[in-house]
């Protein structure tokens, strides 16, 4: 289905004209103090757009729930006296009304309501004629098609300053991240709609501070517009999510450290051999289609004599025995063990596919 978004481009005066476009500040704001001191030191460090959790989605009942609009005087002051844009998430039309009443510069759509469509219509009916930028985070289940409907529905109320915040995916159990970050979804999303701003949310991607870093190199080698990280001036004390805020001097570091590379270059003669490197692959390419048509052609044949005798599509011992030795092998021919079996499985699944089909005709 072809997408149709009518995006304006947009960039503040000093602010987001270069990559990486920086928001950061306290997974919430809990008191004026906080806010103020944050802010500063954010400012400090080269910080130009500030975020603060206002109202907050917790899990479970009973938890800090944000300190509501009481805060949003506090994102004035930081706007009014530090010069900062302000950003804040907006889950309801309610506090899309608070939150334009004081003037929040850019409001975002957390993770949980990207994956409702009702409450999402409803913020886009709450924002209708209102020209603000508007971030929206990826919903919690990898679902691009989802993602894309809530932009849908924003540009329809006529929002045309959009852009995208990947936060990482919801998986069940305890994992390596706390939301693992699935880069093939916001590259999908990349791929639809091109001229979508990314940014990429490192703090819910990790859940930790050791990996901030390497998550948001990640981001920026895979071209992504900016980062949204949290900052608190005593991460340790902050009421949500301790584990994964750093100082705005550690940002700071963070920042420095992180190695920006370009899409293309001027170099004709690096463009040259960039492009000799890309021929061979487009070789390499070619005779892996033509291996994995001809081995589908077999899977076919398999599936007819399978259907003459009566045989069932799976034996299970078969593929158990394939999928062991052909992952020892590529193994030894140093390819990744998590790589071949997603490969693997693929092909097989293929395979399965053909020989439903011939045995149903
Ligand atoms: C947040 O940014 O503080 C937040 C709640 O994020 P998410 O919607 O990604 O969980
Ligand atoms: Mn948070």
């Amino acid at each position: 289905m072809g997408i149709k978004l009518e995006l304006e481009k947009f960039t503040f005066p000093g602010v987001g004209e270069e990559r990486p476009l920086v928001m950061a500040g306290p997974c919430s704001a809990e008191t004026e103090e906080q806010v103020m001191e944050t802010a500063r030191q954010l400012k400090e460090n080269g910080i130009n757009i500030f975020r603060a959790g206002i109202w907050k989605p917790r899990t479970r009942p009973n938890t800090f729930e944000g300190v509501g609009k009481e805060g949003l005087p506090w994102l004035k002051k930081v706007h009014n006296e530090l010069g900062m844009l302000t950003a804040t998430e907006v889950a309801n039309a309610n506090h899309v009304f608070e939150a334009l009443k004081y003037g929040v510069d850019i409001l975002w759509i957390g993770a949980r309501t990207t994956a409702n469509p009702f409450a999402v219509q409803e913020i886009a009916d709450a924002l209708e004629g209102v020209d603000i930028p508007v971030l929206i985070k990826n919903p919690v289940n990898p679902d691009v098609e989802l993602w894309i409907g809530a932009f849908e529905r924003l540009n329809q109320a006529g929002i045309k300053k959009l852009a995208a915040i990947h936060r990482g995916f919801s998986t069940y159990g305890k994992t390596f991240y706390r939301n693992d970050p699935q880069w093939q979804i916001p590259i999908e999303l990349k791929r639809r709609i091109p001229d979508l701003p990314m940014i990429t949310d490192p703090s819910h991607i990790c859940g930790n501070r050791e990996l901030l870093f390497e998550i948001s190199q990640e981001a920026m080698d895979l071209n992504f517009d900016g980062l949204i990280i949290e900052s608190h001036i005593c991460p340790d004390k902050a009421i949500s999510d301790a584990g994964q805020q750093i100082t705005p001097k550690a940002l700071k570091e963070l920042l420095d450290k992180l190695v920006l590379r370009k899409p293309n270059i001027e170099n004709t003669l690096i463009m040259n051999s960039l492009e000799d490197l890309r021929q061979e692959i487009d070789k390499y390419d070619d005779k892996l289609l033509d291996i994995l048509a001809s081995r589908m052609m077999v899977a076919e044949k398999i599936g007819l004599y399978k259907k003459e005798h009566n045989l069932t599509i799976l034996q299970s011992g078969r593929w158990d025995e394939l999928l062991q030795e052909r992952t020892r092998k590529a193994m030894k021919k140093g390819l990744s063990e998590e790589f071949i079996i997603k490969v693997l499985r693929a092909i097989h699944q293929e395979s399965i596919n053909r020989q439903t089909k011939i045995m149903n005709e």
